[in-house]
């Protein structure tokens, strides 16, 4: 029985496997999948989510993203100058600080900087993330249920919980523990919460990063993830520090650490991986491994990791937000003007293929082929763009007019597993002010705390 049926005068499906621009076409959604897509109207009567000037395209897979970072770090690190970035931003702000909030923070205030991250990730497009945060921060599941979010969760799992970064710039790592607790506090929470593809929520295995992890950790997670048929998912080749210390703790390259350790395969997302060798990424893409791009992170710290070089090497590359820009159109534009002028020729990180990316590779990358598509049978996960407005049009080709020109803000109405989540520009899910006002008090306690111990700058008045 069909549940919903909403109008495009665009719409993204899907023909013989590609995606594909309908005209004037409905989709009619039967609970939480897509029943059809198809130019015949319902009949006379039927309720239909209809503006007149729309674009639907399917939900965005955002494959890494921090939500809980994402609300508390706002404004703090950006500009800041400091060397080498990365590191110093990875081991003395986040790890440390996320760590904290899981902590310091009262139930309600954790609660509000996660929904800040998730409903600013939903009205960015995104319907689906795998979303990796701290063991103890386990409230993600039940905000993303109550926002309607669909998510893939991966708690850090590490051997070393004081990474800092020493007097020659390179982390120092204490490795107190083997990780090994939180594997098997990851496992049980996959037995816990992980409700299949038929549910809301998913479990991944986590290890935070190739340096954070000793080998025995990682090749055990790897096992883990088997065991459970669940995705592993870690932060890989960001740093040239990283490279560096796998050469001199292993004397291996980040690939062939990667194979050593299980970090390669088609259940994998390895994010970044921008410090990889062209060779390396020729590896990554001959086992299927998929690569996360989140190019905006790396961008705000001078660093090029453009979608086309993966997608180029023959990798599946699907487009993460990190903690940063959470809005999916916005990433898409600066990761095609990255990959633009990382090759110098305009024909690189074209509008529809980084569309693809976000939907089509998102869904492949979380081994989940009824994500990221508009085709019967697929989850009904979708976006509805309002193109009457001035900076989006005339419309000729709305993906173009969509990525090089809009925003998240565009998006007039959101679908998740079959029920309305946006509609007429408004979360339908959750007091967003009432979450904004918790949320920054949160994150001013963090910012307190952080300046107490010299972590940050003192926070401006
Ligand atoms: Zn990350």
């Amino acid at each position: 029985m069909t549940t919903s049926v909403i109008y495009g005068r665009y719409v993204l499906g899907m023909k013989a496997g590609e995606q594909v621009l309908l005209r004037d076409h409905y989709v009619y959604v039967n609970g939480t999948s897509i029943e059809a897509v198809t130019p015949d109207a319902p009949a006379a009567g039927t309720p239909v989510v209809r503006y007149e000037h729309s674009l639907v395209t399917p939900g965005f897979v955002n494959v890494h993203a921090h939500c809980i970072r994402g609300g508390l770090f706002r404004g703090i690190a950006d500009d800041l100058e400091m060397e080498p970035w990365v590191p110093k931003l990875v081991y003395t702000i986040l790890l440390p600080l996320t760590a904290l909030a899981a902590k310091e923070l009262t139930a309600e205030e954790l609660r509000a900087v996660t929904a800040l991250g998730m409903i600013d990730l939903v009205r960015g497009g995104t319907t689906t993330v795998l979303d990796m945060w701290h063991h103890g921060q386990e409230i993600f599941f039940d905000v993303a249920k109550d926002i309607g979010l669909r998510t893939v969760g991966a708690p850090f799992i590490m051997s070393s919980s004081n990474a800092r970064i020493g007097p020659d710039g390179y982390p120092v790592w204490d490795f107190g523990n083997d990780g090994h607790a939180q594997l098997a506090k990851s496992i049980a929470l996959f037995k816990a919460r992980d409700e299949g593809r038929e549910g809301l929520a998913q479990v991944a295995i986590g290890p935070h990063a190739t340096d954070t992890c000793l080998p025995e950790l990682l090749r055990d997670c790897r096992k883990a993830a088997d065991d459970l048929d669940c995705l592993v998912t870690t932060h890989f080749a960001q740093t040239p520090q990283e490279l560096a210390l796998l050469r001199t703790r292993y004397g291996m390259g980040a690939a062939e650490y990667a194979r050593d350790t299980g970090l390669l395969g088609e259940r994998v997302v390895l994010a970044h991986a921008g410090c990889a060798t062209d060779a390396e990424l020729g590896e990554l893409a001959a086992t299927g491994t998929h690569v996360a791009n989140c190019a905006y992170s790396f961008a705000r710290e001078g660093m090029n990791f453009p979608y086309a070089r993966f997608a180029k090497a023959g990798i599946n590359t699907a487009i993460g937000t990190d903690s940063i820009g959470m809005d999916i159109v916005s990433e898409l534009r600066i990761n095609g003007l990255l990959s633009k002028q990382y090759f110098g020729k305009a024909h690189f990180g074209t509008a529809h293929e980084l569309m693809r990316a976000a939907t089509l590779n998102g869904g492949k990358a979380l081994n989940r082929p009824d994500l990221g598509r508009l085709e019967a049978g697929a989850k009904a996960d979708l976006l509805v763009f309002d193109l009457r407005k001035p900076h989006l049009q005339p419309v000729f080709d709305p993906i173009k007019n969509l990525v090089w020109k809009g925003n998240g803000a565009d998006m007039a109405f959101a679908m998740i597993h079959g029920k309305p989540v946006v509609k007429d520009g408004r979360l339908l899910t959750m007091d967003e002010e009432k979450v904004m006002e918790t949320a920054a008090a949160g994150a001013r306690k963090i910012w307190k705390i952080a300046e107490e111990r010299g972590i940050l700058p003192a926070m401006p008045a």
